[in-house]
């Protein structure tokens, strides 16, 4: 027997949305995004899951991307942020994991390297996100120092990221996508042969779907979070990640009971609480205000009162039939973590990013 706070980690619904991506853009290659360990569902696992379907992974950085050659998963990997270090070039080089150039100081430090074998490159330009990138206005030179780099593989990939996908009014994806058009006719006219590009995170690739490019690079999508705030935008990902666990007392409370830490919470009606074996310790963010939902018995209950860090309590005066033992479901099927995070003032990627490694994850395959 064990706690039972415990995440399950769908892998036919990860299967399912990555199919799902490639729908949305049939024409491209596809790298996975499985950094900050896959969004907290355990990235040799999805790596694992996907191999057959994907054609490339990503990771934040070389300690990311050597757990998963240690794991034996033999994909190509590409560094999102590139090399933090000119250290990092050779192992790069070695293990042959591709590198996101996003600035001059590391395509000096390629030039001057003295590398066991060649490097795939991709250069990054900033179209307006103004996070990383080379200024569009020096791109060109980019392109073509590293492209004559001595140690590069043919096909330097031109990439950006986008900063407000999600916004589908806004006309600042449009603006990016037209710098970077510009950017990649002007490339294409010095000779080189056909480049390939790289633009779409999620929202880009489900909401703006004239901006495919050679690779898209969805992250959030395959564990079945709509980047889109809720019902902008329908789609049918399947959550990848459920949380649970199970009610572990039960009382009534009369009229002006408080609940929980600082008794914040009051009862206005005679109420039965529901205490559920599960708090901020396991990453439920312990700002989620009253009100938020839960499920029990597959019905909506309210979380009442504060989070503790084991346990927190649930409103279940309205549903049927709870009983100690029944199960409690956080987020994931039949509640979308991104409708839980509104209620924490955060976004579904928090929550299942940031999951403790406390909490045990079951793979259902
Ligand atoms: C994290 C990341 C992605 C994936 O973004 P999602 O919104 O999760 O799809 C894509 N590209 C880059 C450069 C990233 O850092």
């Amino acid at each position: 027997m064990s706690r039972p706070a415990k995440m399950e980690i769908n892998l036919d619904a990860l299967r399912h949305n990555c199919a799902r991506a490639k729908e949305y853009s049939p024409d491209s290659k596809l790298v996975a995004v499985i950094k900050a360990n896959a969004y907290g569902h355990g990235a040799i696992e999805v790596a694992k899951a996907l191999d057959e379907r994907i054609d490339m992974l990503a990771v934040s950085s070389i300690e990311e991307a050597l757990q998963l050659r240690t794991a034996r998963i033999s994909k190509p990997i590409l560094l999102l942020e590139g090399c933090f270090y000119p250290d990092e070039l050779e192992i790069a080089a070695i293990n042959n994991f591709e590198v996101v150039f996003h600035n001059i100081e590391q395509i000096n430090d390629f030039e001057s390297a003295k590398l066991p074998n060649q490097i795939k490159a991709w250069l990054k330009v900033d179209t307006g996100m103004h996070r990383l990138g080379v200024k569009p206005e020096v791109a060109v030179e980019c392109y073509k120092r590293l492209s004559n780099a001595a140690f590069a593989k043919d096909g330097v990939v031109l990439m950006t990221h986008m900063a407000s996908a999600d916004l589908l009014e806004e006309p600042y994806t449009q603006q990016q996508l037209t710098i970077f058009d510009e950017l990649y006719h002007n490339i294409s006219g010095m000779g080189f042969e056909t480049i390939e590009t790289s633009i779409g995170n999620s929202a880009t690739i489900m909401g703006w779907q004239d901006a495919a490019s050679s690779w898209i690079r969805p992250g959030i999508m395959l564990y079945g979070l709509s980047p889109f705030s809720d019902s902008e935008l329908k789609d049918d990902l399947r959550p990848v990640m459920t949380l649970k666990s199970e009610v572990i007392a039960l009382r009534e409370v009369k009229v002006g009971d408080k609940v929980g830490y600082g008794s914040t919470w009051q009862a206005e009606r005679p109420s039965l609480i529901a205490t559920v074996a599960l708090g901020y310790g396991d990453g439920y963010p312990r700002n989620t205000r009253s009100g938020a939902p839960v499920l029990i018995n597959n019905q909506r209950a309210y979380l009442a009162g504060r989070v503790s860090m084991d346990m927190l309590s649930v409103d279940v005066t309205d549903i049927l039939d709870v009983k100690i033992g029944d199960e409690v479901i956080l987020w994931g099927e039949n509640l979308s973590a991104n409708e839980v995070a509104d209620w924490a003032d955060t976004i579904g990627y928090e929550l299942v990013t940031r999951m403790p490694l406390r909490v045990p994850k079951h793979y259902i395959d």
